[in-house]
């Protein structure tokens, strides 16, 4: 099944969440795709209240790689699962700029989501320079290279990796559909060279996908799902994207 996925960022009060889940929760088109919420970590217990065993799944914006201990501010796979969570962001950019996340600490929290039976959902993406001097195949491939350094084919099956060029976030400058393709295709040679897995690895494109510019993305064939911020705020524009995503557009 396709996936798509809502990144909420640093936005909703527990009263907005509530009310999104509300609105999408109606739709016959669930069940069609894995959709899942990424909420801010004070609206998870709400919003997994409320959807209870429901088609909507939902997931943190991060997680911590040790289980406890003394680690101020951090929150651990177990206490997200606990909460209600199946699927666990790891390394998104903003939180590569934000809070220092880089790829070695995206594989210790990519084992730490999978110890739990978590997805994680692994962000890689080049930045503008890396694009524009054409060394950017080699930046992303280091970055996988990193974050899935051992991991067994069975292992790497279970993560989903989300290529968000970095200049295409918030940008309102999506890449185009065949540079998507293109990486997607290198990234799947790349990653199941590495692991070993053979088929079963899903690739997700973020960057600026609205309702309507998803439909090029769709038509490439390269991609299983996407990774939405800002245009999976309004439960009317997420449908719509969901609607597209399933094949109803
Ligand atoms: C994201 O936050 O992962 C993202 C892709 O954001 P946007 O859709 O707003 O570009």
């Amino acid at each position: 099944m396709p996936v798509l996925a809502a990144n909420w960022k640093l936005h909703k009060t527990t009263a907005e969440a509530i009310a999104w889940v509300d609105a999408v929760q109606a739709s016959p088109l669930l069940g069609r795709a894995d959709v899942v919420v990424l909420p801010g970590f004070l609206q998870i217990p709400a919003l997994s209240a409320r959807i209870g065993h429901g088609p909507i799944a939902l997931g943190s914006q991060d997680v911590f790689w040790e289980e406890s201990g003394a680690f101020t501010g951090m929150v651990s796979a177990a206490q997200v699962r606990e909460a209600g969570c199946r699927y666990a962001l790891v390394a998104h950019s903003e939180r590569r700029r934000c809070a220092g996340d880089d790829d070695r600490g995206a594989h210790a929290r990519i084992r730490a989501a999978l110890a739990q039976g978590l997805t994680p959902i692994y962000c890689i993406g080049e930045g503008l320079r890396e694009r524009e001097s054409g060394g950017f195949q080699r930046a992303l491939k280091a970055q996988y290279d990193v974050a899935l350094d051992g991991l067994s084919a069975e292992q790497a099956q279970r993560v989903i990796v989300a290529y968000e060029p970095v200049w295409a976030i918030g940008s309102g400058q999506p890449a185009t559909p065949q540079q998507v393709g293109e990486v997607a295709a290198a990234i799947r040679a790349g990653v199941l060279a590495r692991t070993g897995l053979r088929e079963g690895m899903r690739i997700l494109y973020g960057g600026s996908v609205q309702p309507q510019n998803i439909q090029g993305f769709l038509a490439q064939g390269t991609i299983d799902g996407f990774l939405v911020g800002g245009a999976s705020l309004d439960p009317e524009e997420f449908l719509a994207l969901l609607k597209a995503v399933v094949g109803g557009a």
